[in-house]
């Protein structure tokens, strides 16, 4: 998850444009409906894209065919719709922004096309993701109070920690510990329960627990990629300063404290016996007592 810039594009001027492209499918009822359009393009700024606002856009009533064209106008860019191009390969190189993986090259659009297809170019629906994208499916709102996905061009605060890993031990060990994911903020928070439904309908649907269960035993293996420790004994304060230090690298990194990467990390700096274990078990792989090829 990440807050990012939105996209420097005049939607009028391109919905002017293909409303007078007479080769398109969309020609000519787009330009009968363009001013029903351009309002609720309007709206959606208005409402800051939030679903659940009293001012949220409503699906407009468009004729089939027109609403067909649209997505069809997305699917098979004509030259006005250059600009998805450009989202697509430079939107977000460091990390999903809907979702935090280290990946995109897909586009997401918050407002699903399906339901709303006058949102189907409409530059301010449109996010650079990963194949979230399409474990999403129409998820945009809960029928809890708050419930909605956050939206990377309008929710700011997805550049704060909102999202971090729950370590658990098994068996009383944390060689291969439980792990799952939780909403850092405030139960209090006005944000909580979009930043839930977000993690609920967004991440927890893409493969983020198997890629934390796969980068933890990289962690136990490769320690001294990841922490700087004095070679000889260290405190567990020097260790609680050495994991922080590699939370801040981790988020610097990939622009955002809620990438994958960082989400694991932030849980174990929060976790005293987990990082007693961690401790521990790099004092035992510098004895020799543990060899690493057993991790
Ligand atoms: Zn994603």
């Amino acid at each position: 998850m990440r807050y990012i810039p939105q996209p420097n594009v005049n939607d009028d001027t391109i919905l002017t444009a293909l409303s007078a492209n007479s080769a398109l499918a969309s020609h000519p009822q787009l330009g009968m409906h363009i001013a029903l359009i351009r309002e609720s393009y309007a709206t959606y700024i208005h409402a800051n894209s939030n679903p659940l606002s009293i001012s949220a856009p409503q699906p407009l009533q468009l004729l089939d065919a027109l609403a067909d064209a649209m997505r069809w106008h997305y699917l098979r860019p004509p030259r006005e719709l250059d600009y998805l191009a450009d989202i697509r390969m430079k939107g977000s190189p460091d990390v999903c922004p809907m979702c935090g993986s280290l990946k995109t090259g897909t586009l997401d659009h918050v407002y699903e096309k399906s339901r709303f297809p006058e949102f189907s170019f409409f530059s301010k629906n449109i996010v650079p993701a990963c194949d979230c994208n399409n474990r999403r499916q129409q998820s945009h709102q809960g029928i809890q109070h708050g419930e909605r996905v956050l939206h990377p061009y309008f929710d700011p605060q997805m550049n704060q920690r909102l999202v971090r890993a729950k370590i658990t031990s098994v068996s009383g060990s944390y060689l291969k510990p439980l792990i799952e994911l939780e909403v850092c903020i405030p139960d209090t928070d006005p944000l909580f329960p979009a930043v839930k439904y977000h993690l609920q309908s967004v991440i927890m649907r893409t493969q983020v627990i198997q890629y934390l269960e796969h980068f933890w035993p990289k962690i136990l293996r490769f320690y001294n990629d990841y922490f700087k420790l004095p070679t000889d004994n260290f405190t567990i304060t020097e260790l609680d300063h050495a994991v922080n230090e590699a939370l801040s690298v981790c988020d610097r990194r990939r622009s955002t404290p809620n990438n994958w990467d960082s989400m694991l990390i932030a849980g174990l700096a929060i976790n005293p016996v987990a990082m007693a274990f961690l401790g521990q078990h790099i004092r035992d792989m510098r004895s020799g007592k543990i060899n690493p090829e057993d991790i």
